[in-house]
C-alpha cells in the first residue's frame, strides 16, 4: 500500500494560482474523463480558469459527461492544448503515474517548467511530478478526487454535474461496484453524490446500453471465432488485427470490457486482450486474486497497471507478440 498526500502543497500551487490544465492517460476511460471534468468544474467553482485536455479522443459512450464539450483533444488541437498548457499555474496529471501515458503531450510538458501534480490511484508512481495525491488502494481517480475536494475544503462544490462526473468515474473503475477495491468508504461517496440528486441510473444507461449492432457483432466475433484458452484452462486471450476490426467499424470503445469475458470463465485466472492499432499491439490484462498483471505488464510489456488490471504494448507484430505472451505467462499463474 503506497499513499502519499500532499495536500498543503496542492492548495499552496490552488492558492497561488489562477489558470490550470488538467492532462489525462491516453485512451481515456471513464474514470480519466470524469475525474477531470469533475475536477475541473469543482476549480472553477472557486474561480479558477481551467483547461481539461486529453492525448487522444474520448470514446462516444462519455460524450455527455458535463463539460466535455470544451476539452482540447491534444493531438487534433495541439496549438490550444499547447497555449493552454504555457499559460497554466499548474498542470493537474490524473489518472496515470508514469508519464509516457499522456503520450506526445509529455515532449512539451517536460520542458515547460509548470508545477505538476499527480491525483490518481495506480501502483508505484514514477517521480516525474511537483506533488502527489495518490492511494494505490483507492477504487479510482474519481474517489481520490472526491477525497482531496473534501481534504481542502471544497465538499460544497460537488454539484449535481460533478456528481454525474465522478460517479461516473467511480462505475466504470469498479466495474458497477462489483471490485475488491469497493470499500463502505466508496459506497458512502457514491451516496454523497446521489444525494446532489443527480440521476445515477442514467450514468449506466450512457456508459452501458449505449451499444452500436457493429459493436455487439464484433464482440460476437471476437467471442465466437478469436477467443483462445490455454495453460489447462487457467488462461484467456482475445485477438482482433486491424483488418478485423475494420470489418466491424471500430470506433474508439467499441472493445472497452472484453478482455472482461475472458476472465469470467470458471477457472482462468489470467485473461488479456491483444488489438492492433496502428501498427501498434495493445494489450490489456485482467486477472484474479494473487495474479499480478502489473508485474507482467512491466516486466514483458512496456506497461503497468494495478495488481488486477493493467495493460501494455508489444515489442512487435500480433505473432510474435502472442509467441512471448505464451513463453511467458505460465511464471505468472
Ligand atoms: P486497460 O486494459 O483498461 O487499457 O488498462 C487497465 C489498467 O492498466 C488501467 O488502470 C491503466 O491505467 C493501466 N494501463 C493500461 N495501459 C497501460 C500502459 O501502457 N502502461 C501503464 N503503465 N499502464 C497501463
Ligand atoms: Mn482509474
Amino acid at each position: 500500500m503506497t499513499r502519499i498526500s500532499d495536500v498543503a502543497e496542492i492548495k499552496r500551487v490552488i492558492d497561488q494560482g489562477h489558470t490550470f490544465s488538467i492532462i489525462v492517460h491516453k485512451g481515456p476511460d471513464g474514470d480519466a474523463m470524469g475525474s477531470s471534468l469533475g475536477w475541473a468544474r469543482i476549480l472553477s467553482g472557486v474561480g479558477k480558469q481551467v483547461q481539461v485536455i486529453t492525448p487522444d479522443a474520448f470514446p462516444h459512450f462519455l460524450n455527455w459527461l458535463p463539460g466535455c464539450e470544451n476539452v482540447q483533444v491534444y493531438d487534433r488541437d495541439t496549438r490550444e492544448a499547447e497555449k493552454s498548457f504555457a499559460d497554466s499555474d499548474g498542470v493537474f496529471c490524473l489518472d496515470f503515474n508514469a508519464p509516457g501515458r499522456m503520450g506526445d503531450a509529455w515532449e512539451f510538458l517536460k520542458g515547460a517548467g509548470k508545477p505538476l501534480i499527480v491525483v490518481d490511484h495506480h501502483q508505484a508512481p514514477d517521480s516525474f511530478a511537483n506533488h502527489y495525491y495518490t492511494d494505490d488502494t483507492a477504487s479510482s481517480t474519481a474517489e481520490m478526487i472526491f477525497r482531496l475536494a473534501s481534504e481542502l475544503g471544497f465538499e460544497n462544490l460537488v454539484d449535481q454535474d460533478v456528481a454525474y462526473c465522478l460517479y461516473t468515474g467511480l462505475v466504470t473503475d469498479t466495474g458497477s461496484f462489483r471490485f475488491d477495491s469497493v470499500s463502505p468508504d466508496v459506497l458512502r461517496i457514491a451516496a454523497s453524490l446521489i444525494e446532489t440528486g443527480m440521476d445515477h441510473t442514467r450514468v449506466y444507461a450512457e456508459v452501458y446500453d449505449s451499444n452500436t449492432l457493429s459493436r455487439l457483432r464484433l464482440q460476437g466475433f471476437a467471442l465466437s471465432e478469436k477467443l483462445q484458452v490455454i495453460e489447462d484452462g487457467r488462461v484467456a486471450y482475445i485477438t482482433l488485427s486491424a483488418d478485423e476490426l475494420a470489418q466491424f467499424s471500430f470506433q474508439k470503445g467499441d472493445t472497452e470490457g472484453l478482455v472482461n469475458y475472458g476472465l469470467s470463465i470458471s477457472g482462468v485466472r489470467l485473461a488479456a486482450f491483444f488489438s492492433e492499432k496502428d501498427g501498434v499491439i495493445k494489450i490489456s490484462f485482467r486477472s484474479k486474486g494473487q495474479v499480478n498483471v502489473n508485474e507482467l505488464a512491466r516486466a514483458h510489456f512496456n506497461g503497468g497497471g494495478h495488481v488486477n488490471a493493467a495493460g501494455g504494448r508489444g515489442d512487435g507484430a500480433m505473432e510474435e507478440t502472442i509467441e512471448k505472451f505464451k513463453s511467458v505467462v505460465s511464471n505468472w499463474i
